[in-house]
């Protein structure tokens, strides 16, 4: 066993994420009995997926790898043009504790491929030990239910509230009060700082600046391909750093209750913490106007 290999690969690893490292610690350590991390390969760092594959042999992990895929990030903003380039591929890796679990998992994927949501939801919720309440609330929000029990301004507050309070989850919770989750946030966040301390602090860090931000498309739920909030009190939109920060250029949800046309140009303060930032919009500058904004593949989103 060579657990603390996988720590260190964990700690300075390029091809995996924030994220993907933090499940990756606390499936190794136990805690997560299984999970799914996704990660990229670069050409400079070739070696990654060889060096993974091989930790996880010698540690008797068994794991199902998805075929390669590629993958893009945002290299230019020009004008009213987001360009997006081709950046590398990736892989996911679905990891699990043993071969019971594997089979449980392939049981989930065929539920799922034949539509029986509630089943699969339930099989995925035990895999990756979320609370019960939390995947019974979680079955239960379907775009109808949503529509009667929140406006859009409600629901996307509840779930940017709980990223916030619970920054080390990876599953939709019950309610803020949740016992369960609170318990499961403190375990993760216990068990990283003691297994990989350095990935711990790099997580907690906040990083302030300010930056333009361009706003785009606005998140929704759809129920019979229509909008469930012809009339809103609130947005969250997804939006894009105008100037790279640390060489990229990020993009955020943005919750607000102002509307902006798709193209706004907003000078804002933002504060990067956890996986996502809490923006301050200070004045409006300007709007891009057609913007172009062609993504060729789709964002790379699966959490557990
Ligand atoms: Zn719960």
């Amino acid at each position: 066993m060579s657990k603390d290999a996988i720590y260190t690969f964990a700690e300075i690893s390029k091809g995996f994420d924030i994220t993907e490292k933090l499940k990756l610690v606390l499936f190794t350590a136990g805690i997560k009995p299984n999970t799914y991390v996704i990660l990229k390969i670069n050409p400079e760092d070739l070696g990654e997926k060889y060096r993974f594959e091989q930790l996880l042999k010698e540690n008797k992990i068994p794991f199902i790898a998805s075929r390669q895929k590629g993958y893009e990030e945002i290299t230019k903003v020009i004008k009213n043009e987001i360009r997006w380039e081709f950046k590398g591929i990736w892989i996911g890796y679905d990891l699990f504790k043993d071969e019971k679990s594997k089979k449980d998992f392939l049981r989930y994927k065929r539920l799922f491929a034949k539509k029986q949501f509630k089943k699969a939801a339930l099989v995925a919720g035990k895999l990756y030990g979320y609370p019960t309440c939390c995947i019974n609330k979680d079955l239960k929000e379907i775009p109808e239910y949503i529509k009667k029990h929140y406006t859009s301004y409600e629901y996307y507050k509840k779930i940017h509230d709980a990223e916030r309070k619970y920054p080390f989850l990876f599953h939709q919770i019950c309610s803020k009060e949740c016992k369960a989750t609170a318990k499961l946030n403190r375990l993760y966040s216990s068990t990283i700082k003691k297994f990989t301390p350095k990935l711990w602090k790099q997580y907690i860090k906040t990083d302030s600046f300010k930056s333009e931000i361009i706003v785009d498309k606005e998140s929704d739920v759809l129920l019979k391909g229509k909008t469930i909030w012809p009339e809103r009190d609130g947005h969250e939109y997804e939006v894009i750093l105008r100037h790279p920060h640390n060489k990229k250029y990020y993009l955020y949800a943005y919750l607000t209750k102002h509307t902006y046309k798709r193209g706004t140009i907003l000078k804002a303060e933002i504060k990067q913490k956890h996986n996502y930032a809490d923006i301050t919009v200070k004045k409006t500058i300007g709007i891009l106007s057609h913007i172009m904004h062609e993504r060729k593949m789709p964002l790379i989103s699966r959490k557990y």
